[in-house]
């Protein structure tokens, strides 16, 4: 069975300080699918978000943030734990930061644990550590960890589920005539020095830290698939039917 890493960014699941339960449990619908044609590892943002559901403080200062992610984690894997449960499935937790992968042995440990999980039929559900990774949560969302993830967890291919459809030739959030890119070969260094704008207030990654995770997939021989997260027909289909309808294809 082919192996993939799933990356599921926070207004995927969220909106504004509240889970969207729709678009989670949509989500986690099309998980268990996954689950039976390929091995899924799944890496989550939208702790913080979690958090603020049940804690009304302040979000942009920085310990804030460790508070609300720290309260918000374990309420986030619990309500991935219900809706898998409705398709008798069950998720771990693993909390990684990115000095794990400098380690080759944490690299073997957090392998070995979730190839173990994944022959029990159990999610590996990933996220940062955000109480020791306090660079992940001013810069960098998940992207980069996925890609490791990706990369040193022996998969395939990372699907970025997003609040945007695919790589644009520039920010159609900003030009109405930015046209979708089908399939990138090569990331330009020009695309990776434009400043970092997201979707929403509560992104924090970007474009640009997606177009890293490419870029370190790409020169190691490994595919990204960028699609929405919000309408997951262009990722069903890419999946689960080998079309691609839709999204960019970083290969
Ligand atoms: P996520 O939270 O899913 O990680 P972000 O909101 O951090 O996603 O980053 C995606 C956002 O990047 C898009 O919504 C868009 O506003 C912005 N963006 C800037 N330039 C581009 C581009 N060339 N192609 C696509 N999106 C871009």
């Amino acid at each position: 069975m082919q192996r993939i890493v799933v990356k599921v960014g926070s207004h995927v699941i969220s909106d504004e300080n509240l889970l969207n339960l729709k678009r989670f449990e949509n989500l986690v619908a099309f998980l268990t699918k996954l689950m039976q044609k390929y091995e899924v590892i799944l890496v989550t943002s939208a702790a913080i978000s979690a958090g603020c559901t049940k804690l009304h403080i302040d979000r942009k200062n920085l310990i804030n943030k460790q508070v609300l992610a720290a309260i918000g984690q374990p309420f986030l894997i619990s309500v991935y734990n219900e809706f898998l449960a409705k398709f008798g499935k069950m998720g771990g937790q693993i909390l990684l930061t990115g000095k794990d992968f400098d380690s080759r042995k944490a690299t073997k440990h957090a392998k070995n644990a979730i190839d173990a999980m994944i022959d029990l039929g159990i999610l590996p559900i990933i996220n940062e550590n955000d109480a020791t990774a306090i660079e992940e949560i001013v810069f960098g969302d998940n992207d980069s960890l996925s890609a490791y993830a990706t990369h040193f967890f022996e998969a395939d291919l990372l699907v970025i589920l997003s609040d945007i459809d695919g790589f644009y030739d520039k920010n159609p959030s900003e030009f109405s005539d930015a046209k979708r890119l089908e399939r990138v070969e090569f990331i330009k260094e020009e695309w990776l020095n434009v400043s970092v704008k997201t979707g929403s207030e509560h992104g924090t990654g970007g474009i640009v830290t997606k177009l890293k995770a490419a870029k370190f997939l790409l020169e190691n021989h490994k595919k990204m698939f960028l699609a929405s997260g919000f309408d997951l027909s262009v990722a069903k289909a890419f999946l689960l039917e080998n079309k691609q309808i839709g999204g960019t294809l970083f290969e």
